[in-house]
């Protein structure tokens, strides 16, 4: 696989994603997505829209705001539970979240044979963690010498929560009683809506809630490009249950989003379960699905079974009931109370890395001439792929443009198409090959006489000569995202 520095380089060349506000040299771990990631990213949101919502019957999708009511926040822990510890070294001013400091050290010394020090030093860690005892927390990083990268100094500043949400005002008056934040999750807008949404659409448990949206974090250590970003989106689904029944929900859902990002084509070596072992107290369990990116395994989706926690928060602080009615059991047992959830979550733009360093390709041949040639192109499924069929004269002259304008009419109303007639044919598939366009259609004289084209596959490079009439049916054929959905029966 590529490495990071080479994904970001081509995301940038081709028009994939470019660094947010970049003429103003850019602002940290905000990204935009060019002509060509926009489509990617869509298609990758709409595969998942369709997996949630047009092939389970009981789930079903909303499209909430980003601002809701502060005391949200409240009830889901956010205010009050959604930070760090930070520690900034006063002569770099270079900020640390605490654990990671403390984990670079445990690193260290086990590079350096101490493994015995470093557990003791982690362990130690968590237990002070666990306490929130910041102080004996700089005392471990003063006693451990733990230096800053940058400075190499160990002049540090107190340990401090950080939270992560942004916050503006809502209305005129800036003032703290009009505060409100940008969402770090777009969870919330679900649980929120569970009533509207079972009551509305005659909901019967277990149903799901679908969201794709924008979720904000104001992330400390912000790297590895579009992994860990500022503003990014999420793509959440809460499964609503009858408390006892969450674990068979959660293994049913564990395995379909497996059987999902191996669909998209991430290969099964490639990508693995996390159990957690500490768990959110309200939480009974709760995994990861990791992918391995050029910088190793990391966390692609998050699986969580977390019990009434959030409709029960929700209910206690709006003294709004969040209960269901169960018709279907009998009034012996339960038959209304406050459901369980299990909920999946992926990030968006974690996923559209993950496809991207998928399908970056490198493929060593010999040209016409017999000189060594690598060439590169992403080798997306051809449904994501932000092109789908490129169309191409091969001369400007002698009315090959115009018939090939005529082919690309054809094609247009229900294809992602492009008409390219500047630079050679093979220019041409060299562009289309970098951007993953899995076909071109190539026009030349003998189309004027039989009203047939060349088709190039991009994956094997392979050209078959075949009727204009048919390429319409080829075409849908190869780019139908049922090639993808077909996988998660
Ligand atoms: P991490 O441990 O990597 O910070 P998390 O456990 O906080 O992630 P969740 O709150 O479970 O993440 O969010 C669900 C999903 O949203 C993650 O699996 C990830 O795909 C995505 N996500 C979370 N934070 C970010 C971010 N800052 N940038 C991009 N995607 C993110």
């Amino acid at each position: 696989m590529a490495d990071l520095q080479t994904i970001i380089a081509h995301a940038k060349e081709y028009g994939f994603v470019f660094p947010s506000s970049e003429v103003y040299n850019g602002l940290q771990a905000v990204y935009d997505y060019g002509q060509n990631g926009v489509q990617l990213k869509n298609n990758l949101k709409m595969l998942w829209w369709k997996a949630m919502t047009q092939l389970n019957e009981n789930v079903v999708g909303i499209d909430s705001a980003i601002f809701m009511h502060p005391l949200i926040w409240k009830a889901s822990g956010h205010i009050d539970g959604f930070s760090d510890p930070m520690i900034d070294n006063k002569d770099s001013k270079k900020r640390y979240r605490v654990d990671h400091l403390i984990e670079r050290k445990a690193e260290l010394l086990e590079a350096e044979g101490k493994k015995a020090e470093a557990d003791k030093l982690l362990a130690d860690m968590d237990a002070l963690l666990a306490k929130e005892d910041f102080a004996e927390l700089l005392q471990l990083i003063l006693d451990t010498k733990i230096t800053c990268e940058v400075s190499k100094t160990s002049n540090w500043t107190e340990v401090r929560q950080f939270n992560l949400m942004f916050s503006t005002e809502m209305g005129a008056v800036a003032d703290e009683s009009n505060k409100i934040y940008l969402r770090p999750e777009t969870a919330q807008g679900i649980f929120v809506n569970f009533l509207n949404v079972q009551k509305t659409g005659r909901m019967k448990i277990p149903f799901g809630i679908a969201q794709i949206g924008k979720a904000f974090r104001n992330e400390i250590v912000a790297r590895q490009f579009i992994f860990r970003m500022r503003e990014f989106e999420q793509m959440e689904m809460q499964y609503f249950v009858r408390p006892n029944t969450e674990k068979e929900a959660y293994d049913f859902w564990k395995e379909k989003r497996m059987k999902f990002l191996q669909a998209l084509g991430l290969p099964a070596e490639k990508l693995r379960f996390h159990d957690h072992t500490k768990l959110a107290f309200y939480a009974n369990a709760a995994l990861d699905i990791e992918y391995e990116f050029p910088f190793g395994f990391k966390e692609l989706e998050g699986i969580h079974s977390r019990t009434d926690h959030d409709l029960g928060s929700h209910q206690a602080l709006s003294k709004t009931k969040m209960q269901y009615f169960d018709e279907d059991v009998q009034e012996k047992d339960k038959q209304r109370y406050v459901p369980y959830v299990v909920e999946t979550s992926i990030g968006a733009d974690r996923l559209f890395l993950a496809t991207l360093c998928q399908a970056y390709t490198e493929e060593k041949g010999v040209d016409a001439n017999g000189v060594e040639k690598t060439r590169i192109f992403l080798k997306l499924p051809p449904a994501l792929a932000p092109i789908k069929v490129a169309v191409i004269p091969l001369i400007r002259r002698q009315g090959l443009p115009e018939k090939a304008r005529e082919v690309f009419e054809m094609l247009r109303y229900d294809f992602e198409a492009t008409y390219q007639e500047k630079a050679t044919v093979g220019q041409n598939y060299t562009r289309q090959d970098l951007i993953g366009t899995p076909l071109c259609v190539t026009i030349d004289h003998q189309t004027l006489e039989d009203n047939t084209v060349t088709v190039r596959y991009r994956d094997t490079t392979e050209q078959v000569r075949i009727a204009i009439a048919d390429l319409p049916a080829l075409v849908g054929k190869e780019v139908s995202v049922k090639n993808i959905l077909e996988k998660l029966k």
